[in-house]
């Protein structure tokens, strides 16, 4: 509320208070997923641009970061000397190997080769053989991805390194699409990239947004993601594997705990909540900790 001195020297509120906001969703295919937007904005014009703006920011970091477009900047990568890239792969990937380092490699983009192959078995409903995981698992590891910050270079060190931004992106874009919105003065949002929530200021004469992940949370300027079997997966021989694959085996996971985080930006809780599928329960809360995010682990139904 805006505030001005009368000529009695008393202070009043001014009738310069703001339209009231009123309650917008949207909701578009991106990212091989439904995104949802929900915005409060005085009017629908106002709304219809600050959609317009966000979905077209997921639109070209889905160009950016894809791995089903094989001429995504990402998929144009190769072995060899260091590549010049654009801010937003660079981000993603400096982000994405902080957290392989941290991890010792289970949550891990590079595994691109055993996710393909992963990805092949879950469609023929076959296991791959001992000797296909083998030849894939040599195609990958995060230590063959090198980054230089000073230059915002990438260099691929293994011939056959393929990258997979699955277990981030979807979060980081979440975030990159509320910052739009802020900048646009409407910071009153939420946007949701299939289970990867980003959370702004809180709805008028609200304490938070209510959204129900694992249980019914009231938040604002946080993030939460979801990771787990519920929604893709694939039973094989009596087996459910998820789609999240250990990296020592090259299978998916057949743990089947949900994993919630909330975390203070998208990309970390996207990313922790992959890596946090694969690691144990105590080694999952300690490195939630080092980030400042909340954990809970949902038993297999
Ligand atoms: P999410 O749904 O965010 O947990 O991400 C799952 C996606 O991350 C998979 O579909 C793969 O694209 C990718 N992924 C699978 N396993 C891993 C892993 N161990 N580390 C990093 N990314 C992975
Ligand atoms: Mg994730």
């Amino acid at each position: 509320m805006a505030w001005k001195k009368s000529s009695a020297g008393l202070l009043l509120a001014a009738s310069l208070c703001a339209a009231p906001l009123e309650r917008f969703e949207a909701v578009e295919p991106h990212m091989g997923t439904l995104v949802r937007i929900t915005l409060f904005a005085p009017d629908s014009d106002t709304a219809r641009k600050g959609f317009a703006a966000a979905f077209e920011r997921i639109r070209r970091l889905d160009e950016t970061l894809s791995d089903y477009n094989p001429s995504s900047e990402l998929m144009r990568l190769r072995s060899g000397p260091p590549a010049p890239v654009s801010e937003d792969l660079f981000r993603v990937l400096g982000a994405a190997q902080a957290l392989a380092r941290e991890t010792r490699g289970a949550f891990d983009v590079t595994l691109g080769a055993a996710i393909r192959l992963w990805r092949e078995a879950r469609r023929n409903h076959r296991l791959p053989s001992e000797e296909e995981r083998r030849i894939a698992l040599q195609q990958c590891g995060y230590r063959f991805l090198k980054l230089d910050s000073r230059r915002r270079t990438v260099q691929i060190l293994r011939p056959g390194l393929q990258l997979d931004l699955g277990g981030i992106a979807k979060g980081f874009a979440a975030g990159e699409a509320l910052s739009v919105l802020r900048a646009l003065g409407l910071p009153r949002a939420l946007v949701a990239v299939s289970g990867d929530l980003v959370i702004g200021d809180p709805p008028p004469d609200k304490s938070g947004w209510s959204v129900q992940v694992d249980r019914p949370l009231v938040l604002h300027n946080r993030a939460v993601s979801t990771s787990g079997d519920t929604e893709q997966y694939v039973e094989i021989g009596g087996v459910r594997y998820s789609h999240i694959i250990d990296p020592n085996t090259g299978l998916g996971l057949t743990s089947r705990t949900g994993v919630t985080v909330l975390a203070r930006d998208g990309t970390t809780a996207d990313s922790l909540a992959t890596a946090l599928s694969v690691l144990t329960p105590s080694e999952g809360r300690r490195i939630a900790l080092r980030h400042h995010a909340r954990v809970w682990y949902t038993p297999p139904q």
